[in-house]
């Protein structure tokens, strides 16, 4: 591995004014180190070079710990509880005057597809590892095991919920083109993913905890996000950051500094001014 990332291209916005941004061990293999660049036109940061679909989509059937290791998401998910993610996905539901198809990418929550599909929503959903399995206790529900990009559906949705995907995606840009592709008319995209402007990523740099290739592959800002729907004719209806697990963790000179209630009013500011860990977005066509 000793491409020069500036030889290469930027996967968000094409431009060739790319730099290493820093280093990050494999998560499942300490030995293995993958570079990191950062585009200096969009600030969209991701592993470079990239691992090709064809890998990802192996990798996730055979559960590799080069995807799935200490990856929190999958164990957090497993625990039958709502993220801040699944509660913003029921938020928007509610929101909606009329049921519909919705579908879910990625390993979703058994108890937040069960309430879905109660409230009178259909649902499918798209998972390419063994987790989804635990799915198939629901019953009407469309699966496709395998990756988002290679499904094909018959149907259109009004909604598409994608919680911690597209970081784990080879591109975003195909990965939101085919969203778009399947989202009805006056249907909304969900999507959560890290937030490369967050204050943690700032502050940590490739030592902040969502920089673990090659589980995440990229790290968006909201200024590379907006390149990416610009690219893909996507229109940002929604953004805005959150922190995960609903908590402030700061290492602040090695001290932990984690969700005291004093720290409320500065988790708000950080959120407002986009500085959270994880970014929110809902998109619709143009
Ligand atoms: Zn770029």
């Amino acid at each position: 591995m000793t491409t020069s990332p500036q030889n290469h291209h930027c996967p968000i916005c094409k431009s060739s004014h790319i730099d290493t941004w820093g280093s990050a061990a494999d998560i499942g293999n300490a030995d293995i180190i993958h570079k990191i660049a950062k585009c200096n036109e969009c600030t969209h940061i991701f592993v470079h070079p990239l691992p090709s679909k064809e890998f990802l989509a192996e990798a996730y059937k055979t559960s590799s710990k080069s995807v799935l290791s200490g990856d929190s998401f999958y164990d957090f998910r497993s625990k039958g509880s709502f993220s801040e993610g699944d509660l913003w996905v029921l938020k928007h539901l509610k929101k909606r005057v009329k049921q519909g198809n919705l579908i879910d990418i990625g390993a979703a929550n058994t108890m937040l597809l069960s309430m879905i599909i109660e409230s009178g929503w259909k649902v499918s959903i798209v998972e390419p590892s063994q987790n989804v399995e635990r799915m198939s206790s629901l019953s009407n529900i469309q699966i496709c095991r395998g990756l988002f990009e290679d499904c094909v559906f018959q149907n259109n949705f009004e909604m598409v919920s994608a919680i911690d995907v597209l970081e784990h995606t080879h591109s975003p840009i195909d990965f939101l083109k085919k969203a778009k592709s399947i989202l009805s008319f006056r249907g909304n995209a969900l999507l959560r993913f890290p937030n490369s402007y967050s204050l943690k990523c700032k502050l940590e740099h490739d030592k902040w905890n969502m920089i673990r290739p090659l589980g995440h592959l990229h790290f968006f800002s909201p200024r590379s996000f907006q390149a990416a729907c610009k690219t893909c004719q996507l229109k940002i209806v929604e953004l805005k950051s959150h922190d995960l697990n609903n908590y402030l963790s700061l290492s602040i000179a090695g001290q932990n500094i984690r969700g005291m209630r004093f720290m409320l009013p500065l988790r708000w500011f950080l959120n407002k001014m986009l500085l959270g860990d994880q970014l929110l977005a809902m998109v619709s066509h143009e």
